[in-house]
């Protein structure tokens, strides 16, 4: 069902990940633009079947907050593609890189934006677990929308301890790796509040915040700073408004955590400024 893999002529390469690669594509009818992921086939077939069923959810989303998903083909060699709308800025990740850092009115902007997205997708009780700046996208319209979701969840169980794995799981809450101690009350949506905080403190920061600017990654040292460390927090001279937001997001217990829809309320987003991210 919708537009098949079949129809499409790969352009170039837009990213890869853990899952797989996207490409832009163009339809040869229409000459629509989209992005086509395409996910290796793994060679249980447990887990392929429960990764199909995950695009399924995908395909059946239906927000302006996340990614679109017109189709989903699963060929003979076991690789599934999923046809995406086409988000012609990019990633929050490479807008960073391009553009520098995010002022609060930039950051306002995407987090209000996200928080639409984790509330849609919670009030359907799905959780992303792999909110981070790359995995968010931007059209020219400055929508900015919550992609690659359920894929990764499935994808980080079945690889072992690799740098692709750290990379994702760096944004892990503390109750993910210690729920006994900051998972009272647990309910897996708080886990990707915590990932919002950590990315919107990024993007503002310009490096990972439990790391060092140019530091390296080490998967110990960082589980360690997010389970006994205190949780990173803003420098000098942001807004009281934007501290407390950060401040709410990036609780340690689960249960202090706000939920997204108290934070669509926090006076951080409640303004509705429409700020372009495409610019310095
Ligand atoms: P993975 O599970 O492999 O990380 P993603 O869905 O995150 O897969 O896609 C990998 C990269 O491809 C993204 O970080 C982004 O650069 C690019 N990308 C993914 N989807 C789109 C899209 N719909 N439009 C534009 N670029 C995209
Ligand atoms: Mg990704």
């Amino acid at each position: 069902s919708g537009v098949s893999c079949n129809d499409l002529e790969k352009l170039h390469v837009l990213g890869h990940g853990n899952g797989g690669t996207v490409y832009k594509v163009t339809h040869k009818r229409t000459s629509q633009v989209y992005a086509l992921k395409v996910v290796h086939g793994d060679s249980d077939p447990l887990v392929r079947r429960q990764l199909f069923r995950e695009m399924e959810i995908l395909r059946r989303t239906d927000s302006p907050y996340i990614v679109q998903c017109y189709g989903i083909d699963e060929k003979p060699s076991g690789d599934i593609a999923i046809v995406m709308e086409y988000m012609d800025l990019g990633t929050l990740d490479s807008l960073c890189k391009k553009f520098g850092t995010f002022s609060e009115e930039k950051l306002a902007h995407v987090a209000r934006q996200v928080l639409n997205g984790l509330g849609y997708l919670h009030a359907h009780k799905i959780i992303h677990r792999d909110i981070k700046p790359s995995n968010l996208l931007v059209n020219k319209n400055m929508e900015v929308k919550i992609a690659d979701f359920g894929v990764s969840k499935i994808m980080c169980r079945t690889l072992d301890a690799c740098n692709s794995y750290v990379g994702t799981c760096a944004y892990m809450s503390p109750e993910r790796f210690d729920p006994d101690t900051y998972g009272g009350n647990y309910n897996g949506y708080a886990g990707d509040i915590w990932s919002l905080g950590l990315t919107l403190l990024e993007l503002y920061l310009g490096h990972f915040p439990f790391l060092q600017p140019g530091q390296r990654p080490d998967w110990a040292t960082l589980m360690c700073a997010i389970c006994f460390g205190d949780p990173p927090s803003l420098p000098d001279g942001v807004s009281g408004e934007f501290r407390s937001f950060i401040q709410c997001c990036l609780q340690k217990e689960s249960s202090k955590r706000w939920s997204a829809s108290q934070l669509l309320s926090h006076p951080f987003v409640a303004k509705d400024v429409r700020s372009d991210l495409a610019k310095p």
